[in-house]
């Protein structure tokens, strides 16, 4: 394959059929977003923010791009900002991966840490505060922006459903951070399945299904406040998975499938593994493996 740019080889990742029994012989299918160019399934979004942006006319010549993340949508947007020559102010907490960071610099960007204390709200009004200060800024801040959800709506669901060609999808299972991935997602396929199951996935620690919030070792999803894109759809169940489950089948994929994921895919898998147990025998479930493990070395993910 001959290609011009990096952004030509954003999206159309492989939908890997997963050699793990799970229960009633139900057959799960998950979406390997580690081969995105800057490694995850956040590529999707920050080409989509950048075109967004100036389609809107926020983003002009020089426009100054400021936006709070947890990492990967920071690589996303350094990657996008690279195609418009745009210079990039990435607000990120302090608790995230030193690899993510190191990758967001590379790209381009400049990294400004907040407390780790303050969590992502800290990192949304540090972006806020810093955009109102510099003359010519945006900030596209994905857990509001339309085009979130719109990308993988646009991308994502409709590569899954091409994939699976005729093949039903029972239930749809991935994390949520800014909801963005399984919101879009889910609106595409439900348009051809109505009565596919939408399951989010959070660590505990997150408030989805009402448990007190705290830290977690499981980097990517969790919220804070519920993401207002869950109003787009029906969202059937949230599934809590615990650092140990998620590490647990982290190392299952490394072992057994010859795949470097994070943490946040080891908690989709713990989920749709839950969700098999839930439904009919022989039913197909989706899941979404965000990233690769090896932004999470230093983090000690095989240890
Ligand atoms: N997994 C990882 C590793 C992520 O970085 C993210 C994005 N923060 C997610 C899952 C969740 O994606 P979304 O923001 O679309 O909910």
């Amino acid at each position: 394959m001959l290609i011009e740019s990096v952004y030509e080889t954003i999206g159309h990742t492989p939908l890997l059929h997963l050699n793990i029994k799970a229960a009633k012989g139900s057959q799960i299918y998950a979406k390997l977003e580690m081969f995105n160019p800057g490694g995850s399934v956040k590529d999707r979004l920050g080409l989509a923010l950048i075109e967004h942006g100036r389609r809107i006319g926020a983003i002009k010549s020089a426009t100054t791009i400021i936006e709070p993340t947890a990492g990967n949508t920071g690589i996303g947007v350094a990657l996008a900002a690279q195609k418009y020559h745009l210079p990039v102010k990435l607000i990120v907490p302090e608790k995230f991966s030193f690899e993510k960071q190191v990758l967001m610099r590379a790209l381009g960007a400049q990294v400004i840490n907040t407390p780790a204390a303050d969590g992502i709200r800290g990192a949304i009004a540090k972006a806020e505060s810093l955009a109102a200060k510099t003359p010519n800024s945006y900030v596209p801040l994905q857990f509001q922006n339309p085009a979130n959800p719109d990308i993988y709506y646009k991308t994502l669901g409709p590569e899954i459903l091409h994939d699976l060609a005729d093949l039903p999808i029972d239930a749809f299972v991935a994390g949520s951070g800014s909801g963005g991935t399984f919101v879009g997602t889910t609106r595409a396929l439900q348009e051809r399945y109505p009565h596919m199951q939408a399951v989010t996935v959070e660590p505990v620690g997150s408030i989805l299904n009402g448990g007190p919030a705290h830290s977690h070792r499981i980097e990517g999803i969790g919220v804070e406040f519920v993401p207002p894109f869950f109003k787009q759809i029906h969202v059937d169940q949230v599934k809590t998975i615990s650092d140990d489950e998620a590490f647990k089948y982290v190392k299952w994929l490394a072992k057994h499938s010859g795949l470097f994921v994070g943490s946040s895919s080891g908690a989709a898998l713990a989920a749709s593994l839950q969700v098999a147990e839930q439904l009919p025998a022989a039913s197909t479930i989706v899941t979404v493996f965000p990233d690769s493990s090896e932004r999470y070395l230093s983090k000690h993910i095989y240890d």
